[in-house]
């Protein structure tokens, strides 16, 4: 007969699926120790059935656990958010009338808000830094008290912590939870690592001003943005990569190549200079070029409808917000965001029968849409864009080749560009639009046109848009960002909103289902992108300048006014840099403004009729007739060579 006093057992079951027992009580940390091994020694948190808990979190029932080392997402998060607290220790040690807003961790690191008597300076950032190592090498445990939310709130309006007792006074928790690492306490749901000593390899970054709850009727805080891995040399890497990403960043470069400028005047919209410009129609050109092929009509459609329209689109209940609008003629009136209702419109113009599908409208005008100014961002986030958008109307069996086609379509283009790119599918959420049966439909003929396709992708679920599952298409830029560009949607509502259809074979009328589609995207971002990727050294086909004729002497001015003119008869855009300045010069600011060649005439080559050719990365390339240069960038340029 079992013994009524003995401790009760727990059955705690590891992510390899063996199950071991403890007495009812022990900690994580004791499992960890028992277990032994690599993971167990540098797990810093653990999750117990889902939730994530401190490694001195008691066992009190039978539990799945999985221990967390940095090497995990969850645990370097843990490991960042707790290198906050001691941030904030140091602070207050630093500056002991700082009142404490808010540190959560962010994508890439942390930050803290902190309310100080004066602003800080980067000498603070330094001293900041060193009070913190010295707290790592104190190695203080976190330790962890729920405490009542009045008593809570007491002992934080007694430590003058007012944006403390804000927090508390409108959370639901009736048992909050206060953390202590030596001497400093800190209101945090938790959970952090075991002590200050885990932190191996932090740095703190910068400081910006930040309105308490984002609020601008609210006190201005000073954010401290730190970040911290688990290894030095994983933070050197990061250090290094953002160096690199500061170096190609596309609001300097868009200076510096003279591509595009933003102004106070216009915020959110890009002033596109000659060459930026040149850039952009590139692209577009490229887009004509393989859509048209593919049997897509390129259509422009208005871009301020009545209010009418855009209650039928559904914009004006979801999507207000984010227009601009504008009184006239006693109505109101919106600037369209994207083109779909205009299509809608624009499909329903003539009756359509089942052989005509699919109809492919493709439009590059221009939207707007109202984003908030603090979200604005060179190019990258705008609001005034241009896109490679489209949408085809077509008939349910034609989904699968439909898709497969702009897949296809993908292809071809990020490749142009050198880029990588992964799929994520997204499926119906649990707010929906429509049968269950047409978006199983609609799901499965995603995945059998990925299939077919032999593409890779995962799947995100329950995150298609409300009125259809999407793909969407992220690509990985030369310094292994990702950034989602592509977007592919599947809609059955819009039809049904537009009441459009087609004429079937029996004469009766169907529903035609909708693809939205935009590959590069919002043209602003994807060239802000391509900036960055190329840092500004285009490959020749995209180069807005792609050779400058540079004359040795004033005596050669002519030759290589000449040349230029027959570059630019083959269609080779050339410049000629005819001021009076020495070869060297010109041929250093030619490789500052990173032109893929230079054509080098003195005496030599104007007696030959020959170029000395010069490569923005090769170097020299020797003297040759300008008909054979002619045909080689030729090549390169309709190959659009990478380089
Ligand atoms: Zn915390
Ligand atoms: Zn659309």
């Amino acid at each position: 007969m079992a013994d009524a006093t003995a401790v009760k057992k727990v059955a705690i079951r590891l992510p390899d699926g063996t199950v071991r027992e403890y007495p009812q009580g022990t900690t994580v940390r004791e499992v960890a120790q028992d277990i032994g091994g690599r993971t167990a020694l540098e797990a810093l948190v653990a999750r117990v059935n889902g939730r994530l808990v401190d490694l001195f979190y008691r066992l009190e029932e039978d539990a799945e656990i999985e221990l967390l080392t940095p090497a995990t997402d969850a645990g370097l998060e843990v490991l960042r958010h707790s290198t906050a607290h001691v941030m904030a220790q140091a602070v207050k040690r630093l500056f002991p009338e700082a009142r404490l807003a808010i540190g959560p961790p962010i994508e890439n690191g942390f930050y803290y808000d902190f309310d100080l008597p004066r602003a800080l300076t980067p000498e603070d950032l330094e001293r900041i830094a060193a009070e913190m190592r010295r707290i790592i090498s104190e190695d203080y445990a976190f330790s962890r008290q729920e405490m009542d939310r009045e008593q809570a709130i007491q002992f934080f309006r007694d430590r003058g912590e007012s944006y403390k007792v804000e927090i508390l006074e409108e959370l639901d928790d009736p048992r909050p939870s206060i953390y202590q690492q030596g001497e400093f306490i800190d209101l945090c749901r938790g959970p952090h690592i075991p002590s200050t000593g885990r932190i191996k390899a932090f740095a703190l970054r910068s400081v910006a001003g930040a309105y308490w709850r984002g609020d601008s009727h609210r006190p201005m805080l000073q954010r401290i943005y730190g970040t911290a891995f688990a290894t030095q040399e994983e933070l050197d890497r990061y250090l290094e990569l953002l160096a690199e990403a500061e170096r190609r960043d596309h609001r300097r470069l868009g200076r510096e190549l003279d591509l595009f400028s933003f102004r106070e005047e216009a915020p959110g919209f890009v002033f596109w200079h000659p060459k930026g410009y040149q850039l952009y129609r590139t692209l577009v050109d490229f887009s004509r070029e393989l859509q048209e092929p593919r049997g897509y009509l390129e259509v422009s459609t208005p871009w301020i409808y009545r209010t009418t329209l855009w209650e039928t689109s559904g914009h004006w209940q979801h999507y207000k917000d984010n227009m601009f609008l504008i009184d006239a003629d006693g109505d109101r009136m919106g600037v369209k965001p994207m083109n779909c209702p205009g299509h809608c419109l624009l499909y329903s113009q003539k009756v359509h029968s089942y052989r005509d599908l699919p109809v492919k409208f493709a439009e590059y005008g221009p939207l707007a849409r109202f984003e908030a100014s603090g979200t604005l961002h060179g190019a990258l986030r705008v609001r005034g864009m241009h896109q490679d958008d489209a949408h085809i109307f077509l008939r349910e069996d034609q989904i699968e080749e439909q898709i497969r086609e702009v897949l296809e379509l993908v292809d071809a283009i990020y490749s142009a560009f050198g880029m990588a790119y992964t799929i994520k599918l997204s499926t119906r959420p649990d707010e929906y639009m429509g049968e269950l049966e047409t978006w199983e439909k609609a799901e499965a003929a995603l995945v059998r046109a990925l299939e077919a396709a032999g593409r890779e992708y995962t799947v995100n679920p329950k995150d298609g848009a409300f009125y259809g599952p999407k793909l969407d298409f992220d690509v990985t830029d030369a310094l292994g960002r990702k950034w989602q560009c592509a977007t592919v949607q599947l809609d059955f509502q819009f039809p049904e909103r537009f009441d459009l259809y087609y004429v079937d074979r029996d004469g009766s009328h169907k529903r035609p289902v909708m693809i939205h589609r935009a590959i590069m995207g919002t043209l602003e971002r994807f060239i802000g992108i391509l900036v960055e990727h190329f840092a500004g050294a285009f490959p020749v086909w995209l180069a807005p300048v792609q050779v400058r004729v540079l004359p040795i002497g004033s005596d050669h001015v002519a030759y290589a006014a000449r040349v230029r003119a027959e570059l630019a008869n083959a269609g080779v855009r050339a410049e000629l840099d005819d001021r009076n300045e020495k070869i060297g010069y010109k041929i250093r600011e030619a490789q500052v403004q990173k032109v893929p060649y230079m054509l080098v005439v003195g005496g030599k080559e104007v007696e030959a009729a020959t170029v000395a050719v010069r490569h923005r990365r090769a170097g020299d390339q020797g003297s040759m007739p300008l008909a054979t240069f002619i045909e080689r960038i030729r090549h390169e340029i309709d190959s659009r060579s990478l380089d």
